[in-house]
């Protein structure tokens, strides 16, 4: 089963401007699927829209086989990270990490053991006691990750996630984001990903598919392998 679904999803502004036209895409269970286009293409608005911070004009759009064109975000079981990671500044990594699980009520152990989990795959058991201002931009974004995966979605939503970030280090962290996501695919972990980008270098080294958009439609839906090295 398709664990994201999008049926002729449209998107028409309040001001009229139509930024989806019919977009139709299925992303598998585990899969790792990059939005990649120009600037204006709707990477963004098809994201938001997923995630529920944007209302759905026309179609249907169902995460793990429900409808949720009228969910609110907080019950679609998916999980964003963005470019702009703003961690809570008067609060640890370990309390930033936590968060989100205290507001909803989660056990004292079972935070505890998640946020744990989270800070093993990240590799920055070492920085939990620490403040966001005593991080490096690359160990602040993986806290900006981890805050997603102590969430356990069933979908991660990355938009543009990286772009802040210099050069060597964004290399750096494609490397660690796909071994992350490898890693919590082998362990029977939820771990499809929708991950956003306007760059070409990051879509071929990071997706399994990928998902050519072009003002507001669909080009092309393919593995690297097929769109970038084709003879
Ligand atoms: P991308 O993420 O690919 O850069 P966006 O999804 O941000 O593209 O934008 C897609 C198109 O929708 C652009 O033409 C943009 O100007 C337009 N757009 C985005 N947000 C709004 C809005 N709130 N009102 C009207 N038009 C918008
Ligand atoms: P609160 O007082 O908000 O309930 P806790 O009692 O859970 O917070 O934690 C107190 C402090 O101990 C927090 O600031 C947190 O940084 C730290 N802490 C708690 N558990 C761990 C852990 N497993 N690893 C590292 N630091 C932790």
């Amino acid at each position: 089963m398709a664990q994201l679904s999008l049926k002729k999803i449209e998107k028409t502004y309040p001001n009229g401007f139509k930024a989806v036209h019919g977009v139709d895409l299925e992303v598998r269970d585990g899969e790792f699927m990059v939005f990649v286009g120009p600037s204006g293409c709707a990477k963004s608005t098809l994201l938001r829209m997923v995630a529920g911070l944007e209302s759905i004009s026309g179609g249907e759009l169902a995460i793990g086989g429900r409808v949720v064109n009228q969910l609110p975000a907080k019950q679609r079981g998916i999980a964003m990270v963005f470019q702009n990671y703003a961690l809570y500044p008067h609060m640890t990594v370990f309390d930033n990490l936590a968060f989100g699980l205290k507001l909803a009520g989660t056990p004292r152990a079972e935070i505890q053991a998640r946020v744990g989990e989270a800070a093993k795959l990240l590799e920055m058991e070492h920085l939990l006691e620490r403040y966001p201002k005593q991080l490096s931009g690359g160990q602040a974004q993986r806290v900006a990750v981890g805050r997603a995966i102590v969430k356990r979605p069933g979908v991660f939503l990355f938009d543009e996630p990286l772009s802040n970030l210099d050069a060597k280090l964004r290399a750096s962290m494609r490397a660690r984001l796909t071994d992350l996501h490898r890693t919590l695919r082998e362990s029977g972990r939820p771990s499809t990903v929708v991950y956003v980008t306007h760059d070409q270098v990051e879509a071929m080294t990071m997706g399994e598919r990928i998902c050519v958009l072009k003002d507001g439609t669909i080009q092309q839906v393919d593995t690297p392998a097929v769109l970038y090295e084709r003879p």
